[in-house]
């Protein structure tokens, strides 16, 4: 280490403020040496005296122009110390689709700092767990683990392999240094803006035996200059991240504390991403977003620029958003670059669906006709409460618009039940909108109260366990009754699947997804190359676009026999289908 000269001493200490203020780098105050188990005093965003001190010098050392410091590494960690030495990560997963897609960032940083993937974590040096926190239930089940992992943790410690915790995503964001209370359980802590600094915060751990945590929300981090590299090769479908973030402030919701203000990613770098899964055999992408159709590229002008893309009889808590390239133009760029890619989108907020939106999918038949429209209840008084910016009514009518449009479309939707005061009338009416709408899909969930969104601020969580309980199961018996209905009016239809891979009941069966997103069982077997039948045949694998004809149902899954091997534009041309009259006989 170089040592500073006297006369540096006053300016560090000028400086030490400064430093409080600028850096990204929190530390436990405890080390792994250290004995007793309960933290030093200093509160836990506290440099010690070493970090301070290196720090500096490396600020003295970027003063002498004769130094070669890259300023893009902060800390005192050279680059070459950044190196993960092929050490082996594995990945846990929990939550959402995003963290699926987050996961894939972090292997792409990972991947780039010297570091392999293993996929059994007795042979890891570093397990990250991607992390939820949108229900208490969520967080439990990730304590639990983290608890396990400590035993395995303490085990290798013993046999001189030691082995790195690390976790990521909603919950360490929610918990930050809490996380570190347990007694070295965690190593390190990185909030979902901070996976850029991952290599930083393990060698950090790995060289000076100190817990990391970077929970630092970022108003712009979009990851748009790093290329995921995908942690399952075999699957024929893939995510990929338009934006992060949201500014809706639900009453009920973490996701804002979690995941910060909403930015898009440019419109040129998902182009790219999406291009690019293409040449690797990528059949269907799923643009994602914590509230994706309220994307926003304000790196590029749009002919809608001067328009508010609210929905008649919505209201948000911020002034109305203007200007940058919008979701529909979004949707009908990707849907003109990869026309054969199968193009779906979640999740969505029934706010943002102008018009150009359902043009997109009226228009384009790679777009998947299939939207998810959460309504969360179906009482204006509970909408209200939950200030998700719409009337029961408000939402009924999206949706006849919606169906008027696009007499297809296929819909999904989340329900809360038991939000705080929800009385038993005001859940009847979520009862009667799911079963007047008729949903393909429903995601139903009982309240789960979380520490600081509004409705903990502001209101009581006095709907009892087992009300929501029994609730959940009239939520979900009330969706598959509609399902079921939906589904056997499919019945006798042609339609196109992608085929993801072998039935987990049988090796004689392959299932893929129709444009509903809903399964389809058919039987393995050879199949026409084409729809004009013939003697050329070629069996069915993952990634294969098949012609069904739909023969069961139930509110599930559907059967259907395969008819031959097709492509999208050649199936839409084939059946000649139409996107504005109803396919229902
Ligand atoms: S739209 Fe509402 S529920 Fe969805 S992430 Fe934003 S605040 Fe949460």
């Amino acid at each position: 280490m170089q040592f500073l000269k006297p006369n540096s001493v006053t300016r560090i200490f000028r400086n030490f403020y400064n430093f409080h203020k600028k850096t990204t780098i929190f530390y436990s105050t405890k080390t792994k040496n250290d004995s007793n188990s309960n933290p030093k005093k200093l509160p836990p965003n506290i440099p010690d005296l070493r970090e301070f001190l290196i720090v500096n010098r490396d600020l003295s050392l970027k003063s002498n122009k004769s130094a070669q410091i890259n300023p893009d590494i902060p800390g005192y960690l050279e680059k070459s110390d950044f190196s993960g030495r092929d050490r082996k990560v594995f990945f846990e997963v929990y939550g959402c689709q995003m963290n699926v897609s987050d996961t894939e960032i972090v292997w792409a940083i990972l991947k780039e700092n010297q570091y392999q993937k293993c996929d059994d974590p007795k042979e890891a040096d570093v397990i990250l767990v991607i992390t939820c926190a949108i229900r208490e239930g969520a967080e439990q089940k990730i304590w639990h683990r983290l608890k396990h992992l400590n035993a395995m943790k303490t085990k290798r410690s013993k046999k001189k392999s030691p082995l790195q915790i690390a976790v990521l995503g909603c919950m360490a964001e929610r918990l930050k240094t809490q996380l570190l209370e347990k007694d070295q359980w965690v190593d390190v802590v990185a909030g979902p803006d901070s996976y850029k600094d991952l290599p930083r915060l393990l060698s950090l751990t790995s060289h000076y035996g100190q817990s990391a945590v970077n929970v630092i929300l970022s108003a712009d981090e979009t990851y748009a200059d790093v290329m995921p590299v995908r942690l399952n090769t075999e699957a024929p479908t893939s995510f990929v991240s338009i934006m992060r973030g949201c500014d809706n402030m639900c009453t009920y919701c973490i996701v804002p504390f979690t995941r910060g203000r909403e930015r898009s990613r440019p419109v040129d770098s998902i182009l790219g991403e999406i291009k690019s899964l293409e040449k690797n055999g990528i059949k269907e992408v799923t643009l994602l977003g914590q509230n994706v159709n309220s994307y926003r590229d304000l790196s590029q002008s749009s002919e809608l620029e001067s328009e508010n893309n609210l929905v008649p009889g919505f209201k948000t808590v911020y002034k109305p958003k203007i200007g940058g390239l919008r979701f529909g133009e979004l949707l009908q760029q990707v849907a003109e670059a990869v026309p054969e890619v199968r193009i779906r989108f979640t999740s969505p907020h029934p706010k943002d669906f102008p018009d150009s939106v359902l043009e997109a999918i009226k228009n384009y038949p790679n777009i998947c006709e299939n939207i998810h429209i959460p309504a969360q209840s179906g009482n204006s008084n509970v909408l209200d409460r939950m200030r998700r910016g719409y009337t029961r009514e408000a939402y009924i009518d999206l949706v006849k618009h919606i169906r008027s449009t696009l007499p297809n479309i296929a819909l999904s939707s989340d329900f809360i039940c038991g939000f705080c005061g929800e009385t038993d009338a005001e859940f009847e009416d979520t009862i009667t909108l799911i079963e007047q709408i008729k949903y393909n899909v429903a995601y139903v969930f009982a309240y789960s109260m979380r520490e600081k969104t509004t409705a903990h601020r502001r209101f009581v969580d006095d709907v009892p366990q087992e009300v929501k309980i029994e609730r959940v199961q009239r939520m979900m018996n009330a969706y598959r009754k509609g399902a079921a209905e939906l589904h056997s009016r499919m019945v006798g239809q042609n339609q196109l699947i992608l085929i993801e891979a072998k039935s987990k009941r049988s090796d004689a069966e392959w299932f893929g997804r129709n444009d509903a997103n809903i399964k389809v069982i058919i039987k393995d077997c050879d199949l026409p190359v084409s729809s004009c039948g013939g003697e050329d045949k070629k069996p069915i694998t993952s990634g294969d676009f098949i012609a069904v004809k739909i023969v069961d149902s139930n509110s599930q899954v559907l059967k259907g026999i395969p008819l031959h091997h097709t492509t999208i534009q050649k199936y839409h041309e084939n059946f000649k289908t139409n996107r504005t009259s109803s396919s229902v006989k």
